[in-house]
């Protein structure tokens, strides 16, 4: 049966803009009609930042109303049984979290302003000619973390089941969410940048957190390179022409692409508010 999920765009500029399905191409079965949808909804608020650093990326995110967009598009997509929140806030922490006891998302604005130290300091080491503002970056790095946490909370909340590590599979929410088009899919490119320097910030193969439950940054870059890749092949062949995607690993990477759309799309399904009712 092909119940191929139609998705659009989710770019900044159009907050309008939503992640949607087309009720034509996405016929409801048996299981999805089982399923009792709820009314939540994702909520959101900006706390107010406590240090001039962070007022800078809460300003930034509010002026483009990043919080905003994100949770138009999730409430277009999917029926929650309750309310996430999504507030930016201090957090004392570089982090970013999804608390299921209390059904909320947490985006630190230490994360952000992290980020653009370590951007701007790339900058001025001469390797950022052509590429986008700072700014640009940082709320397609935001974005992309947003979209990885709701990968944790629709798992939480829609008591999704799923194999593998949570962290890679809510990586690959946000992969998920964001390829539905070339400009959203390019905006993961940056992920994948941002990860990379962090990996670089390493040096001492005996401080990598080989027990976290995440991957390594530099396997999380490898990773958000090789789905783009897989979800665009033609668009980013350059890529694996210029040894930024490692060749034995792109030959794989459309698969890869595949399997993480199908798994998510199938695991989504019944929760879709298109599909609720008909
Ligand atoms: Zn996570």
């Amino acid at each position: 049966m092909n119940t191929r999920v139609v998705r659009t765009a989710t770019s900044l500029a159009a907050a309008s803009a939503l992640i949607c399905v087309l009720s034509a191409c996405a016929p409801v079965d048996s299981a999805a009609s089982d399923v009792e949808k709820g009314e939540g909804s994702f909520v959101v608020q900006y706390d107010p930042a406590s240090t001039p650093e962070n007022q800078t990326e809460q300003t930034l995110w509010q002026q483009a109303g990043l919080l905003e967009a994100f949770a138009d598009a999730m409430n277009k997509t999917v029926a929650l049984p309750k309310d996430v929140a999504v507030v930016a806030k201090d957090c004392q922490e570089a982090n970013a979290f999804y608390d299921p006891a209390t059904s909320s998302i947490s985006l630190c604005y230490e994360l952000s302003a992290s980020e653009r130290s370590s951007l701007e300091a790339d900058a001025v080491d001469g390797d950022a000619a052509g590429e986008e503002p700072v700014d640009q970056q940082l709320l397609e790095s935001a974005r992309a973390v947003l979209y990885h946490e709701a990968g944790h909370a629709l798992l939480a909340e829609l008591g999704l089941a799923f194999t593998g590590r949570e962290e890679d599979v809510a990586d690959q929410y946000s992969v998920y969410a964001l390829t539905d088009s070339e400009e959203d899919a390019d905006s993961l490119i940056t992920v994948a940048k941002i990860y990379y320097l962090n990996a670089q910030s390493v040096t001492d193969v005996d401080e990598l957190p080989f027990s976290d439950t995440h991957g390594l940054d530099a396997q999380r870059s490898a990773n958000f390179l090789c789905y783009v890749y897989g979800a665009y092949p033609e668009r980013y062949e350059y890529l694996v022409q210029d040894g930024t995607l490692d060749s034995e690993r792109a030959g794989g990477c459309q698969e890869e692409f595949a399997q993480l759309s199908a798994g998510w799309e199938s695991l989504l399904r019944p929760h879709l508010r298109s599909t609720n009712g008909s």
